[in-house]
């Protein structure tokens, strides 16, 4: 297996960028997520890491070894992309063997051999003999998957492989997913639009936005210490505030939000990086950014810091502010509800919608992070 480095990778098509400079690298034997919206630059990444895509300038490295301009039949990585691009008129196992086209079977096996062996691996025993249009839709995307894995790759990429499936479907198989990729122990990277997705499977994960990565981290450090404003909204609900520094003592920081906010109405927010949010202290010892201590932030400063729906809590004794409450979502066993504070949309989860059409809520000083 291998480990990749991507350095300064720039993507330029005729009248757009696609990547203005990505660097990131992903470890030997990790499961590694490049998640984002829509035309961030994901599957142009995932395209230049398997030879497939040619960056502009920069340099894609295998264990160390510059591949840049090594074709993707000579990389050694398996691909599946969203459609499952299984050929229609092949059986189950002649599109298996498809993948065998640049290399000899693993361990000296033969070619059925290793079929048999990958179809044991993504639960189909049995099935080879069939097309594609018998099997179901999760069952297509297992063959995708054999066929992928069936040269044992150095490196495994996957291009949002479920979307195509029903909710269900998809979660059941992304654990699937995740236990052959840590069977096989193959170095993998995974593309997906779905945070939550990328927070369920994801050793690490690289939050991507408009040709760029926001941060990269395991999914603890990126959902509880968000590195910008943009990874705070994207990864997990969230409540982003900014404002001025009105004072600077005792640990905390009292922040004037904007206009809107009443006169005077301040929140105070832990300054130092306590390592309390949720409880999490690994995602604190690991932070490479130390905006959250003190020192950082003078009084004047504009600050911008952000509160997850589920520590906002009426019975919270500080910070303490009104939500005029709107609509609300039942989401079984908790309730979201959207709200209004000073002009701007709040979110809140709670047991229960309450019967007031406002509630008072507040948050404690070291549940918010400082962005
Ligand atoms: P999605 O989730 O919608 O698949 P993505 O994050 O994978 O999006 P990319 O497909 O990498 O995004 O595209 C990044 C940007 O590059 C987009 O603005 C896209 O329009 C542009 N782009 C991608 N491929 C080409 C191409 N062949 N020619 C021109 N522009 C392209």
């Amino acid at each position: 297996m291998v480990d990749i480095d991507l350095e300064s990778i720039h993507k330029a098509f005729d009248d757009a960028v696609a990547l203005e400079e990505v660097s990131l690298t992903v470890e030997d034997g990790e499961f590694f997520t490049l998640v984002g919206p829509s035309g961030c630059g994901k599957t142009t990444t995932l395209r230049t890491i398997a030879g497939l895509s040619s960056p502009t300038d920069g340099t894609v490295r295998f264990d160390g070894e510059d591949v840049s301009d090594v074709p993707v039949e000579d990389r050694n990585v398996g691909v599946v992309f969203q459609s499952y691009a299984l050929f229609p008129h092949m059986t189950v196992t002649e599109n298996i063997r498809y993948g065998l086209r640049f290399t000899d079977p693993p361990r000296g096996l033969t070619a059925d051999e290793r079929v048999e062996e990958l179809l044991e691996l993504v639960d189909l025993p049995g099935m080879g003999d069939r097309e594609p249009d018998e099997l179901s839709g999760g069952q297509q995307q297992r063959v995708a998957l054999a066929r992928a894995l069936a040269p044992a790759p150095d490196v495994l990429l996957l291009d949002e492989p479920m979307s195509a499936l029903d909710a269900r479907l998809r979660e059941q198989l992304r654990r699937e997913i995740k236990r052959i990729q840590r069977e096989l122990g193959v170095t993998t990277v995974y593309v997906t639009h779905d945070q939550e997705e990328a927070l369920a499977v994801s050793d690490r994960l690289a939050v991507m936005n408009d040709g760029g990565v926001e941060q990269v981290g395991t999914p603890v450090e990126v959902y509880e210490q968000p590195a910008t404003e943009f990874v705070a909204s994207f990864v997990g609900e969230n409540n982003v505030f900014s404002g001025v520094v009105a004072a600077n003592e005792n640990g905390e920081l009292a922040i004037e939000v904007d206009e809107k906010a009443p006169e005077g109405h301040r929140f105070h927010v832990a300054a130092e990086d306590h390592g309390g949010h949720a409880g999490h202290g690994a995602a604190a010892d690991t932070d490479a950014d130390d905006s959250h201590v003190d020192e950082a932030h003078a009084v004047g400063d504009h600050v911008t810091f952000c509160v997850r729906p589920t520590n906002l809590d009426p019975a919270a004794s500080q910070n303490r502010f009104p939500v005029a409450l709107g609509a609300d979502e039942y989401l079984g066993g908790t309730t979201r509800l959207y709200g209004e504070w000073a002009g701007r949309e709040i979110v809140l989860r709670l047991p229960e919608p309450p019967a007031e059409d406002a509630i008072t809520v507040g948050f404690d000083p070291t549940e918010a992070t400082l962005l």
